[in-house]
C-alpha cells in the first residue's frame, strides 16, 4: 500500500511529524521532489531534529529511507545529515539513493545566490540551496545523474562542456569568477565515493516491495501552493509538491497511491514572496508566530520569521483537491486555544465579487479575505487523546474546516510530539 503525505498549504503544516508518526507502522519512506531548501522538524525519543534531506523515517530501525529520483541530491549535506543523526545516539539508518536522482552541483548554490543579488528587491525569496538553477538544469538536459558519476571519461567531457556555459554566465551576467573543470571533476571523483554505498535502481527496488506488500510512505515537501503548475506561480518551488509527482519522482505506477493525506494547518504561515490573502501583521501576527509550531514559526532552513494568516478555507479547500486528499491530518491545534475568536477566511473578494475556487497569480493579487468567526475555546489541548475530550468550540472548528475543506479530517495533531495525535472516524 502506497500512502502519500503532503501539505495543502504554503508548506510547513507538520509533514515530517505526520510522516514520523505514520513510519512506525511503515517499510519504505521516500522523498520524492525538492532538496534541502525546506526543513521538517521532528521531536521524538531522540531528541528535536530539523531534517532537510532525509526523509523523516529514518528514526526508526526497521525501515528504509529512500531519496528518489525526483529529489535535488546535494551529496555532502546528505552525508553531513547523517553523519549529525548518528552523532546524537539514532541508529545508522539504512538509505538508499536513486541512481537516476540527479545532484546539486556547488555551482547551482552559487548560481542561486548571484541571481537573488542581481534581482534584489525583486527577489523571489529563495532559500539560496541552488533549487531553481538545479531543476533549471535538468529539465534543461545538462544536469548530473548519479549513475553518470560513475562513467569516467563521459563524465570528464560532460563537465568540460557544461563549466563552459556556465561561465559564460558567472563571467558576463554575475561577474564572477569561473568554474574550473578540473577541480569540479575532483568534487564529483569525492560525491562518487561518498554515495556508493547507497545507489540503488529505486524504481525496481519498490517495484518488488510492492509485489511483497509492504507498506510504503511518499513524503511530500512544502505544499500545494508551492506546486509550479498549480500553485501561486512564480512564487513557487521548482518542483511539483503534489502527490501525482510522487509517482514520478518515486519511479511507481500512480494506481499505487491509495491514500493522500493532506497535512492541513490550523492556521496559515507561509515563507517567501507572493499573495496571501488570509496574512495578518502586527502584534496579532507577532503572537502567533511567537506561540506557533513548536518554539514559534521560523523556517527550519533558514530561521526566516514566517508570514502568519487566519486559516484560508478557500486556499486550503483548493489544495486538498489539487493533492486529491483522501483525508487531512489537521496539525498544530492546540496553538489557537489563547484566542478569544478565530476568524476563518471563507471566500475572496475580487472586484467587488465574492470567489470561492482560488484564482491565478494575477486575480489572486486582488483578493480581500471575507472572514467568518468562530469562538475559542480558551483553553490548553494537549494531552487530549479522544476526540470527544476536546472542548465543544474546538470541535465546532475542526468541524467548521472540515466542512470548508470537503475532505474528511481523520487526525488531529494537539502538539508537536510523536503521540500528540487525536484520530476520528477510525
Ligand atoms: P513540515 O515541513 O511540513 O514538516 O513542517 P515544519 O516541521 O517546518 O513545521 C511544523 C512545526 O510545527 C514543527 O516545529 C513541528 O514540531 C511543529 N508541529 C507539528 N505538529 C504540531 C502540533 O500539532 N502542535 C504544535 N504545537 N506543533 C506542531
Amino acid at each position: 500500500m502506497v500512502r502519500a503525505i503532503v501539505g495543502a498549504n504554503w508548506g510547513d503544516e507538520g509533514k515530517g511529524k505526520i510522516t514520523d508518526m505514520l513510519a512506525r507502522e511503515s517499510d519504505i519512506i521516500i522523498r520524492f521532489q525538492g532538496g534541502s531548501n525546506a526543513g521538517h522538524t521532528i521531536i521524538n525519543d531522540y531528541g528535536k531534529f530539523a531534517l532537510h534531506l532525509l526523509p523523516s523515517g529514518v528514526f526508526y530501525g526497521h525501515t528504509t529511507n529512500i531519496i528518489g529520483n525526483g529529489v535535488a541530491l546535494n551529496i555532502p549535506y546528505l552525508m553531513e545529515e547523517i553523519r549529525s543523526l548518528v552523532e546524537r545516539g539514532v541508529p545508522r539508518p539504512t538509505i538508499l539513493i536513486s541512481d537516476r536522482a540527479q545532484i546539486l552541483m556547488p555551482y547551482h548554490v552559487l548560481f542561486d545566490t548571484y541571481e537573488e543579488a542581481r534581482l534584489a528587491g525583486k527577489s523571489f525569496g529563495s532559500t539560496r540551496s541552488g533549487i531553481a538553477p538545479f531543476y533549471s538544469d535538468k529539465y534543461a538536459k545538462i544536469g548530473f545523474q548519479v549513475s553518470e558519476l560513475f562513467d569516467g571519461d563521459t563524465l570528464k567531457e560532460k563537465v568540460e562542456r557544461v563549466c563552459e556555459l556556465k561561465n559564460v554566465m558567472l563571467e558576463h551576467l554575475y561577474h564572477q569568477p569561473p568554474i574550473d573543470p578540473e577541480e569540479l571533476l575532483r568534487t564529483l571523483y569525492e560525491y562518487r565515493d561518498m554515495v556508493e554505498p547507497y545507489v540503488c535502481d529505486v524504481s525496481a527496488y519498490l517495484n518488488q516491495a510492492l509485489r511483497d506488500g509492504k507498506n510504503i510512505l511518499l513524503e511530500g515537501q512544502l505544499g500545494s501552493l508551492k506546486d509550479p503548475d498549480h500553485g501561486i506561480y512564480p512564487m513557487v518551488t521548482s518542483s511539483s509538491t503534489l502527490a501525482a509527482y510522487g509517482a514520478i519522482g518515486a519511479g511507481i505506477p500512480p494506481y499505487e497511491i491509495k491514500n493522500i493525506t493532506a497535512v492541513v494547518k490550523a492556521y496559515s504561515s507561509a515563507v517567501g514572496a507572493g499573495a496571501f490573502v488570509s496574512e495578518i501583521f502586527g502584534d496579532e501576527a507577532d503572537e502567533l508566530r511567537r506561540r506557533g509550531g513548536d518554539g514559534g514559526e521560523y523556517g527550519a532552513t533558514t530561521g526566516r520569521p514566517r508570514r502568519m494568516g487566519w486559516f484560508d478555507a478557500v486556499a486550503t479547500r483548493y489544495g486538498c483537491r489539487i493533492q486529491g486528499a483522501t483525508e487531512a491530518a489537521l496539525t498544530v491545534l492546540d496553538v489557537l486555544g489563547y484566542l478569544d475568536e478565530l476568524p476563518v477566511c471563507v471566500g475572496y473578494e475580487i472586484d467587488g465579487q465574492i470567489v470561492k475556487d482560488f484564482p491565478t497569480t494575477v486575480r489572486l493579487a486582488k483578493a480581500k479575505p471575507v472572514y467568518e468567526t468562530l469562538p475559542g475555546w480558551k483553553c490548553g489541548i494537549r494531552g487530549i487523546r479522544r476526540y470527544e475530550d476536546l472542548p465543544e468550540n474546538c470541535r465546532r472548528y475542526v468541524e467548521f474546516i472540515e466542512k470548508e475543506i470537503q475532505t474528511p479530517i481523520t487526525m488531529v495533531s494537539n502538539g508537536p510530539g510523536r503521540d500528540e495525535i487525536i484520530y476520528r472516524n477510525r
